[in-house]
């Protein structure tokens, strides 16, 4: 992407402006880390079998180890005596033999002594010690699980892109691996800017707001896998700016920012700093909440930075369209992207022609209700939507029975904080096929529901 002067030239699609940040990120390199610090991670080499899953034949029940032919004729009325010569346990590491009309007693998990081909389970037996009585008959391999019955030697149990869940965790545990290659999480610095904001829980002057967008975006990294922090409250100080940007740099894999990128304000000095350096675009992009955006890099080890509008909601869009791929390239992850998925509309919506809406809505099932509300600055409504209602870029209405394309938002997981500050954890919520759990049913529109003429 080139660097334009001002949100100059007309609209850009949004999939244009997507692969256009997308070719400039690169995933950031693969470490090892210890097993359980990749928590949240994703994978970046194939984790193989060292030996075959399990690597020993063993007990799948508690029960006796036997010759299956000697229960052939075996019955509740006519039980099958056998003599009981040894008991083993999981853990014990002997070497153990029966020969026919003799069992092992054996617990699940213990390894099979040589000679028995099959476990009869406790239930159908007894229970007897110095010798059993076996009820029913057994056919050879019953309860018995076999060496690589789960896994050959040598087979790839994980392969590189998959996140590190507790299900991978475990199988790289019993692939005996203590430490992984992961792509570590990206480290994002959020940086909201404005003369009128100040910190939630100090007093309000007429004039100031309460900085929601710092906390916005750090919560949208760290759920889209990133380790984030921000700096909250840079003046519109179009001297201070670059400075303030360029001291996060040391520690940053991706800069965003909020406010300061409007369509001609005097004030608004993130685009004035930014656009003397010449690597950062600002584009009009074609789509409603979240038209002006910038993107480009900063600072000699070419940090991706995103300039996001200041409106909360406008900030929270862009955020989910173009910052999420951006963190899920970095990471090497296939599984960031919002799930799509077609609803009916309960109530019919506006759209400003040529450019893509993105509204607010609560999906239910296979519909979706618009929240009245639809101002880019409306960020109640935003705090009860679970999914984006996409209006197309030539469509002005779409009436109530509609189809429609929505976007599914994520649900916040688990916020996994470890001892050494944090370790990985699992972004991408509501995630491919899981079930959407919407939470209470926000305000629904009576009709006609569309952001107010001029947002941007
Ligand atoms: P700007 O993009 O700086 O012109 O800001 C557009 C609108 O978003 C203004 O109403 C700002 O007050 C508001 N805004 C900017 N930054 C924030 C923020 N961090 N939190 C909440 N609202 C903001
Ligand atoms: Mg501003």
């Amino acid at each position: 992407m080139t660097a334009g002067h001002g949100h100059d030239g007309p609209f850009i699609p949004v999939e244009q402006y997507q692969s256009a940040i997308l070719a400039v990120i690169t995933p950031l390199p693969p470490a090892s880390v210890a097993l359980a610090d990749a928590e949240g991670c994703v994978l970046a080499e194939d984790v193989t079998a060292a030996i075959s899953l399990p690597s020993f034949d063993n007990s799948g029940m508690d029960g006796y180890a036997v010759h299956a032919k000697d229960t052939i004729s075996s019955s509740e009325r006519a039980p099958t005596t056998l003599q009981v010569t040894s008991e083993i346990a999981a853990g014990d590491t002997g070497t153990y033999r029966i020969s026919p009309g003799t069992a092992s007693k054996i617990m699940t998990g213990a390894r099979m002594p040589d000679g028995a081909d099959a476990v009869v389970q406790v239930e159908w037996t007894d229970g007897g010690t110095g010798q059993v009585r076996v009820y029913r008959p057994v056919e050879p391999g019953n309860a018995v699980r076999y060496a690589g019955g789960d896994a050959a030697e040598g087979e790839t149990l994980l392969s590189a892109g998959v996140r590190m869940r507790p299900m991978q965790i475990a199988v790289a545990a019993s692939a005996g691996r203590r430490a992984v290659k992961v792509r570590p999480r990206p480290r994002v610095v959020v940086l909201s800017t404005g003369n009128e904001l100040t910190e939630p829980g100090t007093p309000l002057v007429p004039g100031q707001i309460w900085d929601s967008n710092s906390y916005m975006l750090a919560a949208a990294a760290r759920e889209a896998g990133a380790l984030a922090r921000r700096r909250s409250g840079v003046p519109d100080d179009p001297a201070g700016m670059l400075p303030a940007l360029e001291e996060q740099l040391d520690g940053a894999d991706l800069l965003i920012t909020t406010g300061g990128v409007s369509m001609g304000g005097e004030h608004d000095v993130v685009k004035a700093a930014l656009q003397k350096l010449g690597t950062v675009a600002f584009r009009k992009v074609a789509m409603q909440p979240g038209m002006p955006q910038g993107f480009g890099t900063i600072g000699e080890k070419r940090v991706p930075i995103f300039t996001l509008p200041g409106n909360p909601v406008s900030a929270y869009v862009s955020f989910q369209l173009f910052v999420r791929p951006a963190l899920a390239a970095l990471q090497g992850a296939g599984d960031l992207a919002l799930p799509a998925a077609r609803a009916t509309l309960t109530a019919s919506v506006r759209s400003p022609g040529g450019r893509r809406s993105y509204l607010r809505g609560v999906l239910d099932g296979d519909q979706v209700t618009p929240l009245s509300g639809q101002g880019s600055h409306q960020i109640a409504a935003l705090g009860r939507a679970n999914a984006l209602i996409v209006v197309p870029e030539q469509d002005t209405s779409l009436p109530e029975g509609r189809a429609v394309d929505v976007l599914v938002l994520p649900l916040s997981l688990l916020v996994r904080r470890g001892p050494r500050g944090g370790v990985c954890r699992f972004p991408g919520g509501a995630g491919g096929s899981s079930p959407l759990r919407p939470g209470p049913r926000g305000r629904q529109a009576r009709s006609g529901a569309g952001p107010p003429a001029g947002q941007p």
